[in-house]
């Protein structure tokens, strides 16, 4: 017998090869010739394993789908004048996974999913950057209160919103929004881990300096 065909029919790392890929590479004839087997990585074009594909294989599979069904422009999300962390970051809450409590719970973490700041609602991305008692007052500061209001009453999830500002306002504003979002998410988890400031002003004061670099 073959090495490959006694691997796959025998072998105790089955959970290596994909089902459908043994289930074919048994059903192939023996060569004719002395060719030897060799393994084929399933997930990138030319058959060779890197860890870029199997980050994508890894996202595909546990990361949600439901991005696509926004009707979105999300080349927009890089085309932004701002630093790639802040750009990546962005991506990351529009596809829902950052680490928000309340999508950690739905994860299977035995965690609380009330916000980690107020205590009051759910946390996951609409309160983190808009509805927590703690953002509003950014959004204020950054004068963009009345905009953001404004969405809140006319928009259904936080993806839409995003898009829908970046959509309406022209690159320094909507640079400025994202930027704002980024600077959101580290004051909180400076609150959080490192008893950071609370106050507004220092967010906003966060995104500029950033944005100035
Ligand atoms: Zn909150």
């Amino acid at each position: 017998m073959r090495p490959l065909v006694a691997f796959l029919e025998f072998g105790s790392h089955r959970s290596i090869v994909f089902p459908t890929d043994r289930t074919c590479i048994l059903k192939l004839p023996p060569p004719s010739d002395s060719a030897t087997d060799k393994l084929f990585w399933h997930w990138s074009p030319n058959g060779s394993y890197s860890i870029k594909s199997s980050y994508k294989l890894i996202m595909n599979r546990l990361v949600s789908t439901t991005h696509l069904e926004i009707d979105a422009d999300w080349q927009r999300i890089w085309k932004t004048n701002i630093p790639y962390k802040a750009r990546f970051f962005v991506w990351r809450v529009l596809r829902g996974i950052i680490p928000a409590r309340g999508a950690l719970q739905k994860r299977g973490l035995q965690i609380s999913a009330l916000c980690s700041l107020c205590n009051r609602n759910t946390e996951n991305t609409w309160h983190v950057f808009v509805g927590c008692p703690y953002v509003s007052p950014v959004w204020t500061e950054a004068t963009l209160g009345n905009v953001i209001d404004n969405m809140i009453d006319t928009t259904d999830s936080f993806s839409a919103l995003v898009f829908r500002f970046l959509k309406e306002n022209p690159h320094p504003v909507g640079d400025r929004f994202l930027m704002i979002l980024w600077s959101v998410w580290h004051r909180r988890n400076d609150i959080l881990w490192n008893d950071g400031p609370r106050d507004p002003v220092s967010v906003i004061k966060r995104a500029n300096s950033i944005l100035s670099e």
